[in-house]
């Protein structure tokens, strides 16, 4: 299993992954809107919507959880 590694301002711990604002999946990606605004997405909806193409304030960051750190939890970003 696939697991993430924080990084600061890109990849941030938090308590749980929001739905995607886009589709019923989890959306592990708090990130910029090209159209403006920001939302919560899957790794699909954020490469198709997304404002900037990588991480970084400002742009975008990829949450993930402690399980999924500690390698227990689903990792799919
Ligand atoms: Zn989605």
């Amino acid at each position: 299993m696939t697991k993430p590694a924080l990084i600061p301002h890109e990849v941030i711990l938090v308590d749980r992954i929001p739905q995607c604002d886009f589709c019923s999946r989890p959306g592990p990606y708090d990130f910029a809107l090209r159209g403006g605004g920001w939302a919560h997405g899957c790794m699909e909806h954020y490469q198709s919507l997304r404002a900037a193409s990588t991480l970084g304030t400002g742009k975008g960051q990829l949450w993930v959880t402690q399980a999924q750190l500690d390698g227990n939890a689903p990792f799919e970003a």
